[in-house]
């Protein structure tokens, strides 16, 4: 490949602290997004912006996304691979459907371009701390390239093999984070109905063998009653739908599916995923 011209699609939530990571690792790197004011916190650092896909791939031959799911992904990638993608090699970070993946994989490499997936498991602090685990898959060549980048973005990166498994990986460590939250809920409601307030509860939990780092991140969250946006608990509702539309049929994910729904109908969606305390403490605490 020629030197490479790096181009970052997505800065939300996780977007703009991995893209600040490139940067702070030296990386002379440009930035994309749909809402130009996000642009800012990153031109002021120095990346180059981009107001239109087309300039992206123009001007870029590795090109990374961070977006929020199957339809913000197909979109973007409509109109990136209207031209040509040729030696051009696309890291899409964003967690999506399996079916998706290997679609975008088949279309790129069909015009001569690569496609790696690299969903992570980790939220904002570790993206921030570039400390997040990056499960990959695609062209091992691929991965041995990116891990330039997957050193400063992460603790760790996994080549997983085929386009897919690293989807798939990711929904299933999603999986186990949307029954712990649930499971935390519940334990702390079901103790505070019980005389035992949520500070005790929640220093037993964390002494406990059953302490976590997760625990102890939504510690404050929990206490104060207040869940500002860490993982949006948007995110796990569809996170949960695309592991079930992926084969995963179990009483406890049919449950998980429906409590994050509710809290989805509740407006919940922009809060962290730990906000579905009061879902669960509204329907069954009350
Ligand atoms: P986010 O804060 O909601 O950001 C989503 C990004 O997607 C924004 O840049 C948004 O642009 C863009 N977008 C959405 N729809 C679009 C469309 N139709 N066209 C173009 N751009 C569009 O999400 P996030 O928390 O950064 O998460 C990004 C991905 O990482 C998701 O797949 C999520 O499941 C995964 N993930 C998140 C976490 C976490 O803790 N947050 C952890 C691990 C993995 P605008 O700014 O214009 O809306």
């Amino acid at each position: 490949m020629a030197k490479p011209k790096i181009s970052w699609i997505g800065l939300g939530h996780m977007g703009t602290p991995m893209a600040s990571n490139l940067l702070k690792a030296g990386f002379d790197i440009a930035v994309y997004n749909r809402s130009v004011e996000k642009l800012k916190p990153l031109t002021d650092a120095g990346a180059k912006p981009y107001v239109s896909l087309d300039d992206v791939r123009d001007n870029s031959n590795v090109i990374f996304t961070m977006l929020s799911d199957d339809s913000a992904v197909s979109s973007v990638y409509a109109d990136l691979l209207k031209d040509s993608v040729s030696e051009k090699l696309f890291i899409n970070m964003s967690t999506i459907s399996s079916e998706l993946t290997k679609r975008l994989a088949a279309e790129i490499e069909s015009k001569g371009g690569y496609y790696l997936e690299a969903p992570v498991s980790g939220s904002v602090k570790p993206a921030i701390d570039g400390t997040l685990i990056i499960l990959a898959a695609g062209r091992e060549p691929d991965y041995e390239f990116a891990t330039t980048y997957f050193e400063k973005l992460g603790k760790l990166s996994l080549y997983l093999g085929e386009v897919g498994q690293g989807a798939k990986a990711k929904l299933a460590i999603n999986y186990y984070m949307s029954v712990v939250i649930e499971g935390l809920a519940e334990t702390v409601l079901f103790a505070e109905k019980n005389g035992i307030d949520k500070e005790t509860m929640m220093f037993i939990v964390n002494e406990s063998a059953c302490g976590s780092p997760m625990s102890k991140m939504k510690t404050p969250s929990i206490i104060q009653d207040n869940y500002p946006a860490a993982f949006p608990l948007k995110h796990m509702d569809k996170d949960i739908r695309l592991a079930k539309a992926e084969g995963l049929n179990t009483e406890t994910s049919n449950a998980m599916k429906n409590i994050y729904q509710d809290a989805m109908e509740a407006n919940l969606g922009d809060n962290d995923l730990m906000a579905v305390i009061k879902t669960v403490k509204s329907k069954y605490f009350e």
